[in-house]
């Protein structure tokens, strides 16, 4: 078996993973990848020769029927069932927190209503405007999310219209790789930092001008609204009139995380679609079918993914019999004070690169945090399950509020002290020494 590296262009290579380099913003194609190939091969068996795979997904569009969106059951009836009997809304809102799916839903809702030969279960996924939607390139469906103020410059500058289309190319992608795609991953493939986007009153100038066209080919015309609480004031205000009387055949379908920090105004406009968190059988069946997770460990994810499809494939990356062997071989020999054992493990940990260190610390903290919920008597807030679970039943009386900020503390530097290339052996030698210091019987 290959492993499949997915790392930044120039980052480290490792003899038997062959790289998956690219920018920043390919990452979510390269999980994509990843996902691909765990899909159609079990085991990701020489990425290179699989690659094609992606470009035919790509090329056939993503999934974006009812059917492809997990869970839910109750909440596509109804809406297949308001389309069914000719009552479509002119204004719906999809709300719902990030990895639930509640943009997933509205692809597929507007694939439904543009779909030319529709069943009463799903859109037929074969028809030119089935093909067109799932490509995100329907001429009646148009899409407006927010941008970074270096994407708004630019949109708004000379060459606004080339650039404007680049940006709507990288939305679709990332979009397309993962419907489950949230605000802050989509500001990660803008490259934004910790900046926040917005949607801005050009824009909303721009829907009310094209809303002012026929549609083309559908019988609807579709403004896709991604994280209408972006809006500029401004754009909200403009925007008011239409989306409470929309040309004819207008669909406002709009898309939200957060609608506390919409305009009241704007809410008052819609109906709303709330999209709760997915049940944990539905998440476990998704990546028991889909990404091919024995049905135990797709249980278990599901247990710890709080109705978030987007942190239950988190887990499913990340979760690693390795890291909690580490983990635990740690906790144990701090727990004893077995100096050697202690010292055997800084030696073995230092050879872990970089990104496995991140990795292995954000695997900690998450852990000991979950034990700390445990011995405060809080099992509702502990996300752990399987063999996570039954070491935690024995370790969490260790865990308390007068270590916790110390353990997590050691951890945090632990990862600073190696993003800065100090001397891993040193460093992790320091590490366990302090760490053993907080646990344990004193
Ligand atoms: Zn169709």
């Amino acid at each position: 078996m290959i492993i499949v590296q997915i790392g930044y262009k120039n980052s480290e290579k490792s003899k038997n993973a062959p790289l998956v380099a690219g920018k920043k913003s390919d990452m979510p194609k390269l999980f994509m990848v990843k996902y691909l190939c765990r899909l159609y091969s079990g085991p990701c068996v020489e990425l290179r020769k699989k690659r094609y795979l992606w470009g035919e997904y790509f090329d056939e569009g993503i999934a974006m029927q009812f059917n492809d969106v997990v869970g839910h059951a109750p909440l596509k009836e109804r809406l297949l069932r308001a389309v069914g009997d000719g009552r479509v809304p002119h204004a719906q809102l999809f709300v719902g927190a990030r990895g639930t799916g509640n943009l997933a839903l509205a692809l597929a809702y507007v694939q439904y209503l543009m779909c030319t030969n529709r069943t009463e279960l799903d859109s037929c996924g074969e028809c030119p405007a089935c093909r067109k939607a799932a490509k995100l390139v329907h001429p009646d469906i148009h899409l407006v999310f927010p941008v970074g103020a270096t994407e708004r410059a630019e949109t708004e500058g000379a060459e606004r219209d080339d650039r404007a289309s680049d940006i709507l190319a990288h939305w679709r992608q990332a979009v397309l790789e993962n419907p489950y795609l949230g605000e802050a991953e989509w500001y990660g493939v803008l490259d934004m930092k910790n900046k926040q986007g917005m949607i801005s009153t050009v824009t909303a100038s721009e829907v009310i001008k094209t809303l002012s066209y026929k549609p083309y080919e559908g019988a609807y015309k579709v403004m896709l609204i991604w994280l209408p609480e972006r809006m500029h004031v401004a754009a909200a205000n403009k925007l008011l009139k239409i989306v409470e009387e929309p040309p004819e055949r207008t669909v406002f379908v709009m898309v939200s995380e957060n609608p506390s920090l919409l305009l009241k105004t704007i809410t008052s406009r819609t109906q709303q679609v709330m999209v709760p968190p997915i049940d944990a059988a539905s998440i476990a069946a998704a990546l028991e079918q889909r990404h091919g997770l024995p049905a135990a460990h797709a249980a278990d994810i599901s247990r710890m993914a709080s109705g978030s499809f987007s942190r239950a494939l988190a887990l499913a990356e990340t979760q690693d019999g390795e890291l909690f062997e580490r983990y635990v071989q740690l906790m144990r020999s701090c727990y004893a004070n077995r100096y050697l054992d202690l010292l055997a493990w800084a030696e073995d940990a230092a050879r872990m690169g970089r990104e496995e260190v991140k990795r292995f610390v954000a695997y900690a903290i998450d852990l000991t945090r979950n034990c700390l919920m445990l011995n405060l008597g809080l099992p509702e807030l502990s996300f752990m399950a399987g063999q996570e679970q039954q070491f935690g039943n024995k370790f969490a009386p260790f865990i308390t509020q007068q270590n916790v900020f110390r353990i997590v503390g050691e951890l945090s530097r632990l990862n600073e002290h190696i993003a800065q290339n100090a001397n891993a052996g040193i460093v992790f030698t320091d590490f366990v020494l302090k760490l053993s210091q907080h646990i344990g019987p004193r």
